[in-house]
């Protein structure tokens, strides 16, 4: 038997429904966070809650919750759910209230959901490298914001699968933002560049953990815009995401990217995240 958390409760799974007026389920009215699970262990669980209570807070959503409420709530189920290697989605919508666009003026509570889901790391293609596409950002100016509001970035991978593509690495313009669902990286002359967390992109977990390490172990890195023509031309492409971890970027477009295989930055950056890994959470 598996278990959820409805509104702070474990619940059976199968016996976690929500409200059809649930503004999240309406609106898309809510915000949510992917952690990952090692060994039994939340990945950079901080980081996660932090950037949720940003999330809510940046659309005046009232988390009913403290972190250390949550954090506790989130082990036992990693515990009830006996989850070893996996994922916890967790998701806080502004609740459930008559159908109408503005916020309810009456007082409505939060509602918080929350399940595991097991899942290996993807040590084959992280391996091999995956290929990807690059297709137009059609998504709202508040992407830093981590909102239910997944159309844009649904349609963007779609359009990856249909190709047999991993990923979609999304461009306004001419400046390249990110994928549908990670950071994107390009490694040239030695320099790792990724987008500036602003409101165009999610300011990545996983990112910030990868720009520490470069930091730490003295990897040029910039944050800044990079174009359409520099992920072109850029010697590495690599993504990188809570369930993806530093993945090599092998093709864009059926064009390859360097000579086709993972680079050594991208490598040095793998092994480096793996041992971070291993240091919260232990040996993998
Ligand atoms: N950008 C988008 C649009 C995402 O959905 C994700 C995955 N949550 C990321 C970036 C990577 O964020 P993180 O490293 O926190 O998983």
């Amino acid at each position: 038997m598996s278990y959820a958390i409805v509104n702070g409760k474990l619940v059976d799974r199968s016996e976690a429904l929500v409200d059809i007026e649930d503004r999240g389920y309406q609106f898309g009215d809510g915000v949510y966070e992917v952690i990952r699970v090692y060994n039994g262990r939340m990945y950079t669980e901080t980081d996660h809650l932090d950037r949720l209570a940003r999330s809510t807070g940046s659309i005046d959503i009232q988390l009913p919750y403290t972190k250390e409420q949550l954090s506790a709530m989130l082990e036992e189920l990693i515990k009830v759910n006996k989850l070893q290697q996996g994922i916890v989605y967790l998701q806080v919508t502004r609740g459930v209230a008559p159908r109408n666009h503005a916020y309810p003026t009456t007082d409505v509570t939060a509602a918080l959901t929350a399940y595991t889901k097991e899942m290996q790391r993807p040590l084959e293609i992280l391996k091999t490298g995956v290929k990807t596409i690059l297709t137009e950002d059609i998504r709202w100016l508040r992407c830093d914001i981590k909102s239910l509001n997944l159309l844009g970035n649904s349609m963007a991978k779609q359009k990856a699968a249909e190709k047999g593509c991993y990923e979609a690495i999304q461009h306004r313009g001419q400046d390249v933002t990110e994928g549908s669902s990670s950071n994107v990286f390009i490694v040239k002359d030695g320099t790792v560049i990724t987008h500036e967390s602003n409101n165009l992109i999610l300011k990545g977990i996983t990112k910030d953990v990868i720009l520490q390490l470069c930091e730490q172990h003295k990897i040029p890195v910039l944050e800044q815009t990079f174009t359409i023509d520099e992920l072109a031309a850029a010697d590495e492409v690599f993504l990188a995401s809570t369930t993806s971890e530093v993945m090599p970027i092998i093709a864009i477009d059926g064009k390859t990217v360097g000579d086709g295989h993972p680079g050594a930055v991208t490598k040095k950056i793998q092994e480096l995240f793996t041992r971070e890994i291993e240091k919260q959470c232990g040996e993998l």
